[in-house]
């Protein structure tokens, strides 16, 4: 039986918990054979230390067993699971379904993700779904715990049976530059208020950027359960992490460094790694995280160890640990300044240039012309309630009851020109406003309508092959000192009725997303 009745009040009963991470595998497990996977699953699940186990989706984009049929052979055992669920592979129904069954099995912890783009795939590589994202997906689990209203055969609404799923979301914040790690920041308040009760951090190795995220929550007057993340590392993975071959895990050069010279020891540098994971757990207790989480191992001797070195440390060892392990990147951003008694961030101080930066933004190559036009064209006549909105409002409601030719027209004018300006994909649902006039589809790999992945790197796309869209966005918006309102409000969703059909007449005539935003 579980040690506390459900995760939720693991976590708030003021006791630090131990997670462990498990990764299925490619291939099947004949029932009734011994499995390395579900023999690691029970001996991690078994056993006091261990509060909770989760279990990945697909990670890194590679395929694998799904985690829900892990969780349901280890949902009867002692410890809480935890299933990730991404969107990378499963469109809004399949997570809906998915999300159907792990409550009939009584599976109610889920970490919602956007998740890493898919690496691979039979027969070639297989396309990111992406249909919605972590923010998307918290607020369509939220609305399942609050009664699903869904229409009836003869159409009347009813109200399904109320799930009582306990949401977490994750947070990257090893991003080196203010405009990749400032709209992770605005998106996991998003999160928080579309229906995230408990959040993961991404795994790293500067505790000083984890102590800012609880910084940064307290700061909005948010105290909810924090999970620190903790991977064992060793050589190869340190060198994965520090080509960024692993979307959203840093390795810094100072650490690649220390790794290198630890792993050429007799041992690999095993007691040196042990060590690190086990410093970062008492780091995590002691700035009153609510647990740790860790992953990277195949033994669950192994998560005993470092959990049991993690224990023995003295009460105040960790003050020291803190200062330690700052493996951060040369001129990394930091939200508020160091306090150089802890070595950690300052409660009280934001970074100050930051905030001399938020007075004076100055220039940036993203302020182009055609997004200063888009501006006032919006502004002008894509604003409700504006003469020029009530205009083309009229306009439309005529061409919309008429034979088309106009309506037609007036669609192939918007295609060609918005795909020369935004590389739109004529989408019908227009999240230009949204993103400061970026295209979701036309310039992020992941159509990520409610904020960034988590999977940017020097400001770059996870697919290395363009900026990241919401970078950019921040850029812009700062220029115009409007990065305080970016990520406002409830979760995007993309509405594929429309597709195909004319972003204008949609937004005028009320039928897209901008339109649920105004009721
Ligand atoms: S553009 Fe940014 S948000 Fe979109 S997939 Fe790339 S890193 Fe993620």
């Amino acid at each position: 039986m579980n040690t506390a009745a459900t995760l939720r009040e693991a976590f708030s009963s003021g006791r630090f918990c131990y997670g462990a991470e498990v990764v299925t595998t490619r291939g099947f497990v004949p029932a009734n054979q011994p499995s390395k996977i579900v023999e690691l699953g029970n001996a991690l699940t078994d056993d006091p230390r261990i509060t909770w186990v989760s279990i990945t989706d697909n990670p890194g984009g590679n395929v694998m067993l799904t985690p829900e049929w892990l969780g349901q052979l280890l949902a009867k055992r002692r410890a809480h699971i935890v299933v990730h669920l991404t969107c990378k592979d499963r469109n809004r129904n399949a997570l809906e379904s998915t999300a159907w069954r792990l409550a009939s099995e009584g599976l109610n912890n889920i970490l919602a993700m956007t998740g890493d783009h898919p690496k691979a795939g039979f027969g070639g590589l297989a396309s990111g779904s992406f249909d919605l994202d972590s923010v998307s997906l918290i607020a369509m689990l939220k609305a399942m715990n609050d009664g699903l209203p869904v229409p009836g055969r003869k159409g009347e609404i009813t109200t399904l049976p109320k799930t009582s799923f306990y949401i977490a979301g994750a947070v990257s914040p090893f991003k080196q530059h203010e405009r990749e790690l400032m709209p992770q920041y605005f998106k996991l308040l998003r999160k928080i208020t579309n229906g995230a009760e408990f959040i993961y951090t991404q795994l790293g190795y500067d505790m000083r950027k984890f102590h800012e995220v609880q910084l940064f929550l307290r700061s909005h007057n948010f105290n909810l359960p924090l999970i620190g993340n903790v991977y064992l590392l060793n050589k190869t993975v340190a060198g994965m992490f520090h080509r960024n071959d692993v979307p959203g895990c840093v390795v810094s050069d100072k650490l690649l460094a220390l790794v290198e010279k630890y792993a050429a020891g007799p041992d690999k540098g095993r007691a040196f790694f042990f060590e690190l994971a086990a410093k970062q757990l008492a780091v995590f207790k002691g700035l009153g995280f609510a647990g740790g989480y860790l992953g990277g191992m195949a033994k669950a001797e192994s998560f005993f160890e470092i959990i049991n070195m993690a224990e023995k440390f003295g009460a105040n060892d960790w003050k020291e640990f803190a200062k330690e392990i700052q493996f951060c990147r040369d001129g990394e951003f930091y939200l508020f300044e160091r306090d150089e008694q802890t070595g950690l961030g300052d409660m009280n101080q934001l970074n100050r240039e930051f905030l001399r930066s938020l007075d004076n933004p100055g220039d940036s190559k993203e302020v182009t012309f055609n997004y200063r036009l888009s501006r006032c064209f919006h502004s002008a006549v894509f604003t409700p309630g504006t003469p020029g909105f009530n205009f083309m409002k009229r306009i439309y409601e005529r061409w919309d009851k008429g034979p088309g030719v106009l309506s037609r027209t007036a669609h192939g004018v918007e295609k060609v020109s918005k795909l020369i300006m935004f590389d739109c994909r004529d989408c019908g649902d227009c999240s230009l406003p949204d993103i400061a006039y970026l295209c979701p589809h036309g310039s992020c790999s992941k159509n990520q309508r409610n904020g960034p992945c988590g999977g940017s790197y020097d400001g770059r796309c996870e697919l290395k092959d363009k900026e990241c869209i919401w970078a950019r966005a921040y850029e812009r918006l700062k220029h115009y000192k409007q990065t305080k309102d970016m990520l406002q409000g409830p979760a995007v969703f993309y509405d594929a009725n429309l597709k195909n059909s004319s972003g204008w007449a949609n937004t005028f005539l009320g039928r897209d997303h901008n339109a649920k935003k105004e009721k």
